[in-house]
């Protein structure tokens, strides 16, 4: 999948259009979900222009990788829910119903989740 530079999350990145943000370093930026679907949801982004996770796993460098990834435990930690659980969620594709092609994980908590697929 070619990268879309007009998807909300490059425009985000760029400053074009207003995000809440929570977090930010050379490796990736995050952001209160606009439309939350739980007390803390959270959207953690890398910086570079990588369209899912199948892309992000497969192209990104190692130090890219890492630091998001340092990054989303920080964001998680910093959101009070590491103590009460949270979950990470990444979807990748049509079966998954990835909106934003631009890759992203969730970070969701504040409220007990119930099943993985309810
Ligand atoms: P996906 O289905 O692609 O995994 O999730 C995309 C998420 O991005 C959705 O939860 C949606 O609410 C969120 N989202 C879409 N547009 C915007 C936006 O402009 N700003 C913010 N903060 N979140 C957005």
């Amino acid at each position: 999948m070619i990268y879309d530079r007009s998807n909300v999350f490059a425009r985000i990145l760029r400053g074009e259009i207003p995000c809440k943000k929570v977090y930010e370093d050379q490796y990736a930026l995050a952001f209160h979900d606009i439309n939350p679907q739980a007390p803390a949801h959270i959207l953690v982004i890398p910086k570079g222009p990588f369209t899912s996770f199948a892309d992000f796993s497969s192209q990104a460098t190692v130090e890219e990788i890492a630091g998001f990834v340092r990054a989303a435990g920080l964001v998680a930690r910093q959101a009070g829910v590491e103590d009460s659980g949270y979950r990470l969620l990444a979807n990748h594709g049509p079966d998954s119903h990835q909106e934003v092609p631009h890759f992203h994980i969730h970070i969701v908590g504040g409220r007990p989740l119930g099943k993985l697929l309810a």
